[in-house]
């Protein structure tokens, strides 16, 4: 028999290895940003199209490459930043594996320029899977211009892989803030499809922050400062009243590298213990300086975490130097006029004056609706709409409508139609609640039990989706405008669904940098709501929830029925679950919530009778 193992060909073996150094054009943003800041440069500029599936390039003043060092760049292991295996140990540079560029170059087209101070003329080159296809000497600049093109074009399924645009320019936006964020004393510019992003000149730690991040930013900053033998902390915590529910601005640098550590985050949450409202994220901007032979950067092709040889250490001194910052935050409150005094003290010991529990009930309770005048306006709407003869009988209405609902009931939803019984449900109103979770309700069989949450996330959901691709969502001026703050970024995500955002209701009188200004709100939705909405949204589409497989209308719904829908815990009137129950079974999918969880349960006489036995 044959001997049947063989050497890979080398650009099959390049772009094996090219998978675990570039993921998505992300990937390559970091490589480049890197490798310009590894050239001593002072001057990076980022240019990316189309969230950088057709192009990721990076510009640099640094110190350029030789004819010679321009072609052996793209070899594998080829790195001028280390010579033996002991540099691993006392590393100062961001790379040092000579991975990337030959990564890079067996799944993109790439166009390296470069020129350096001492060289007349310099070398363009055009790479196109791992082959040099042209080389020539042209005159430009001192520095280097990486050009990476057309990402993954010869793995189609890697470029399937790739999500929608949105979510790629968040990924590349991100590594741009964790480059440029800690880099500070360089100038760093970003440009995506020809328009200017961040411009971002030389400055301190805090200055950068708010460039990046907004102005609002600046007033949110808590210093942190401490030094020890071991490690020093340097950096900004933000203050705890401005934590968010979903994942706020973490970054943590080690010798002025970006990287990822539970461990350490773990280590700020605790010094925040007691401070924060639940589940509510603190933000973090904290670089910590250790000397580089006391950690390991090698256990990761993307170098994003380390290991620390003295990790209780480091976790004891981080946090004691953030609970000193945040003491001395405390007691030494800055001036600004319209701070709200009760912020000023851990949540838990705020002193409150003790009062009688007591239930808020609405019996005009609508969820949809907020204001009077939107109150009659949703009933009248509703009174009019299908769902209301799906519940035959409920209604004093019902039995004068049920011809004309019962065709519509079958077309829009058999289960509910089979699942009341007329002369039950005229037994109208015996809904009840349980744990403030639940609402029972008697059906033909016997009964059903609701989940409030993922009942009102349904009715949400259907609803918002109907407006969104009707075009038709009804809109409430509002008397005063409003502002919200946002970060570039954000405004830039929100900017991309702006369309789906009107659909559904809200009328824009502005979109400017960093400042989105509101004049008219879906109905239903209140002011105070808004900044927490669009944060929610930011957040899915960030994340992709659930995935690129759905349309942004599909998301977007699903961002509102998430942060709009009455939670667990919350108390409802008799005719506030009698709403929700009517809704729900008007829905065409009562059955499942948006998220595909289980909205209701039905329980069969027979169930109940075993029960007995
Ligand atoms: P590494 O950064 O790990 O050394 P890379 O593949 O990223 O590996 O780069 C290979 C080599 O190419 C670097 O060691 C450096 O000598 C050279 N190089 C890459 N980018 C630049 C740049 N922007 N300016 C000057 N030299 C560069
Ligand atoms: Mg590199």
């Amino acid at each position: 028999m044959p001997n049947a193992i063989q050497l890979l060909p080398t650009h099959v073996a390049n772009q094996i290895a090219a998978g675990e150094v570039v993921q998505r054009p992300s990937s390559i943003v970091k490589e480049l940003l890197e490798n310009a800041i590894d050239a001593a440069a002072t001057n990076i500029q980022l240019v990316v199209k189309e969230s950088g599936k057709t192009l990721v390039q990076v510009i640099d003043n640094g110190i350029g490459m030789s004819p010679v060092d321009a072609e052996l760049c793209f070899e594998r292991h080829a790195t001028s930043k280390i010579s033996s295996a002991q540099d691993l140990f006392s590393l100062t540079t961001k790379g040092f594996r000579g991975e990337a560029l030959a990564s890079i170059a067996a799944i993109a087209h790439v166009e390296l320029k470069t020129r350096r101070d001492q060289d007349e003329l310099g070398t363009l080159l055009r790479i196109e899977g791992s082959k040099i296809s042209s080389k020539d000497l042209i005159s430009v600049s001192k520095g280097t211009s990486i050009a990476v093109k057309n990402l993954f074009y010869n793995i189609p399924a890697r470029r399937n892989f790739l999500k929608s645009n949105n979510v790629e320019l968040r990924h590349v936006i991100e590594e741009f803030y964790r480059t440029a964020l800690i880099h500070t004393e360089l100038h760093f510019l970003m440009y995506h499809n020809g328009k200017e992003l961040f411009n971002l000149p030389a400055s301190n730690f805090r200055q950068r922050i708010v460039n990046i991040f907004g102005n609002k930013t600046n007033t949110r900053l808590v210093p942190v400062s401490e030094h020890t033998e071991v490690i020093s902390v340097d950096g900004f915590v933000g203050k705890p009243e401005y934590a968010r529910k979903s994942r706020g601005e973490q970054f943590f640098f080690v010798n002025k590298r970006f990287i990822k550590s539970p461990y350490l985050h773990h280590a700020v949450c605790a010094a925040f213990d007691g401070l924060l409202p639940p589940k509510a994220f603190p933000s973090y901007y904290l670089n910590l300086t250790v000397n580089p032979n006391t950690i390991d950067i090698n256990i990761h092709p993307t170098k994003t975490e380390i290991k620390f040889e003295d990790e209780h250490t480091i976790y004891a001194v981080l946090r004691a130097a953030i609970k000193h910052s945040l003491g001395q935050f405390s007691i030494a409150p800055t001036l600004d006029f319209d701070r709200d005094k009760n912020l000023d003290t851990p949540y838990q010991y705020n002193p409150k004056s003790v009062r009688m529990p007591s239930i808020d009930t609405d019996p005009n309770f609508n969820p949809f609706a907020s204001t009077a005048s939107t109150t009659k306006n949703i009933s009248k709407k509703l009174s009019a709409s299908d769902w209301e003869g799906l519940y035959v009988g409920l209604d004093s209405k019902g039995n004068d409508n049920k011809n004309k609902y019962s065709s519509l009931r079958l077309e829009s939803d058999p289960i509910s139609e089979a699942l009341f019984d007329e002369e039950q449900v005229s037994n109208k109103y015996k809904t009840f609640q349980i744990q403030n979770k639940y609402i029972v309700n008697t059906i033909k069989s016997g009964m059903v039990i609701i989940h409030q949450n993922r009942a009102h996330q349904r009715i949400l959901y259907e609803d918002f989706l109907k407006k969104i691709t009707l075009k038709k969502g009804g809109s409430q001026k509002l008397l005063f405008t409003v502002d919200l703050d946002f970060n570039k970024a954000e405004i830039n995500t929100l900017k991309s669904i702006q369309e789906q955002l009107e659909h559904s209701g809200f009328v824009f009188d502005n979109f400017a940098k960093e400042k989105l200004t509101v004049s008219a709100l879906p109905v239903g939705v209140e002011s105070d709501n808004v900044q927490a909405i669009f944060r929610q949204i930011i957040d899915d589409i960030d994340s992709d929830l659930p995935d690129t497989h759905f349309s942004t209308s599909d998301l977007l719904a699903k961002s509102f029925a998430n942060s709009l829908s009455i939670n667990s815990g919350k108390t409802l009137n008799s005719k506030e679950q009698e709403f929700l129950v009517n809704s729900l079974f008007a829905c065409k999918e009562p059955m499942l919530s948006p998220f595909n969880k289980k909205v209701y349960i039905t329980m069969d006489l027979d169930e109940i009778d075993n029960k007995f036995n």
